[in-house]
Formats: structure tokens, C-alpha cells, sequence
């Protein structure tokens, strides 16, 4: 944990609310390794505090995230992992596999069971790992600009590393999206079932404090309550049980990859992302 953060900003916008803020707009608050432990400090923050009800995570900027930083996303460094994995140096796919279970699947699993109610405030993009990170949270606000994508397949994996996509999507229009690496809507979300509400930008986080406001005066322990039973309710449906065969998969993916290319990620498939982000309508 660090101790003044460098790629957040923790808020208390009103008494029993806290908000986490993307701080990198300059890079579309592309998600490195301390980023990712800098949020999970101010998640551990906000659960021992008494006072805060409801997380709200937020981004500044246009866009919420365009994702992991792809030149150097799995570097753990001096942080001090918050799983019992270890040997993240060791060569071949162990040290992948350590940071991958450790930072991405595993900090995106701690948070989905974080155990305050959690909203996530997304306008613009949010990208692979930054829809990692809105889908860890228990409701979505999106402002009527916000788009949702996981173009990964491109670099020669399934999907991002927390696969809830069809979950969150329904198993067709999950496949559309990673099948063509095209967006979804914040509307098409809403209808969906992914998003909980759209609207206007200069809205969105007044919006998202009315919300978490009006949940903070719900008893803390029956939100709580509410919130272990949601989930377990997909526990017992095999959400992690799916989660965690999608991950072997994925390393079944950069394992291919580091064969064939050298490299954990297929090389052609930065270029293709970048022309598919450039293409707004799905599909095409
Ligand atoms: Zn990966």
C-alpha cells in the first residue's frame, strides 16, 4: 500500500460515502500495477471505516479506462500482494500465472466481494481492464456516452482476465462482443441488464451521489446481508467456479502466445485494437 497515492484520489463526498477517482486522464487511466493496489488501499480504507456505506468508483477525464497498461502490466514490484501466490519472477508461465491470479483476477475478485455496496461511474470508454473494474463493482451508472468493449481476443486470448461476460451480457451478445472486439452502448447495456442507469454526462455524478445517498440509509449490516446474498446467489449458479476455468483458458492463450511470438500477447493485435476503437458502431 502506498501511502500518499499518485493514480487516485480518495473523496468523502458526503458523510457515509466514499469515492475512488481514476486520476491519470492523460493515459485514459490505463490501469498499471500500482494503480490497481492504490485502489485496492482505498477499498481497504473505506471497509474499516465505519462511517462509509457505499463506494462509489469514478474516473476523471473523458474516458474511464482504456485498460491494463500493455508495456508493463504485470510487474508486481515492491507491493505487497494481497493473495498468498508468490514466485512472480519465476520464468515460464508460473510468474505470469502468479501475477495475473494475483492483480487481475484476484483483486477484481476481492472487490466484487467488498463487502459495502459498490457503483460504478463510467463515462467514455471503459476498456477490457477498465470494464474489469466496472463489472467488479454491484451497480453501474453510465453516462449516455459511455461504451464497453473487450477487444482482447485480437491479442490471441479469450477475454479479459475476470470472465463474468456472460453474465453480465447473456451468452449471445457476450459472444458478438468478443467476437468482434465492437462496443456496447451504455443503452444497449441498460436494456440489457449491465447498466442500472444512463444519463447525461454533466448528470452522472450527481446522479451516482443521489444514488449511493439514498442506499446510505439503509441499515449497514442489511446492505451488507443483501449484497452476500446477491452473490452467493451466483456463487451457487458456478460464477467463479465458470471464472475460474476462463482463466486457465486465458493462460492457455499466453502460453500459445509466448510460444509462437515470443511475447505474451499476439503481436498483430495493438494495431487491430486501435482501428477497432476507432470504429464506433459494433460490428463493423
Ligand atoms: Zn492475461
Amino acid at each position: 500500500m502506498t501511502d500518499v497515492p499518485t493514480r487516485i484520489h480518495y473523496e468523502n463526498p458526503s458523510p457515509a460515502v466514499a469515492r475512488i477517482v481514476l486520476a491519470k486522464p492523460e493515459t485514459r487511466n490505463a490501469q498499471d500495477s500500482t494503480m490497481l493496489y492504490e485502489i485496492d488501499a482505498a477499498f481497504q480504507r473505506a471497509a474499516a471505516d465505519d462511517h462509509i456505506k457505499v463506494v462509489i468508483l469514478a474516473a476523471e477525464g473523458p474516458h474511464f479506462s482504456s485498460g491494463h497498461d500493455l508495456r508493463n502490466p504485470w510487474h508486481i514490484g515492491d507491493q505487497a500482494p494481497v493473495s498468498m501466490w508468490g514466485g512472480f519472477d519465476q520464468p515460464g508461465c508460473e510468474g505470469l500465472l502468479a501475477a495475473e491470479e494475483e492483480i487481475f483476477l484476484g483483486l477484481c475478485w476481492r472487490w466484487r466481494n467488498f463487502p459495502k455496496p459498490t457503483i460504478a461511474e463510467v463515462q467514455g470508454r471503459a476498456i477490457a481492464g477498465g470494464l474489469m473494474l466496472v463489472w467488479s463493482c454491484d451497480l453501474i451508472v453510465a453516462a449516455t456516452d459511455a461504451r464497453f468493449s473487450d477487444p482482447v481476443v485480437a491479442l490471441g486470448v479469450n477475454g479479459h482476465e475476470f470472465f463474468v461476460h456472460a453474465w453480465e451480457l447473456g451468452a449471445r451478445r457476450a459472444k458478438e462482443m468478443l467476437f468482434t472486439g465492437g462496443d456496447v452502448s451504455a443503452e444497449e447495456a441498460r436494456q440489457l441488464g449491465m447498466v442500472n442507469h444512463v444519463v447525461e454526462l454533466d448528470e452522472l455524478p450527481g446522479f451516482t451521489l443521489a444514488l449511493a445517498e439514498r442506499i446510505a440509509r439503509m441499515p449497514s449490516l442489511g446492505l451488507k446481508l443483501a449484497k452476500q446474498s446477491v452473490n452467493q446467489s451466483l456463487d451457487a449458479q458456478g460464477q467463479w467456479t465458470a471464472v475460474q476455468a476462463a482463466f486457465s483458458l486465458h493462460q492457455i492463450g499466453h502460453a500459445h502466445n509466448m510460444k509462437l511470438f515470443g511475447q505474451l500477447i499476439d503481436p498483430s493485435g495493438p494495431e487491430t485494437i486501435r482501428e477497432l476503437t476507432r470504429t464506433p458502431a459494433r460490428g463493423r
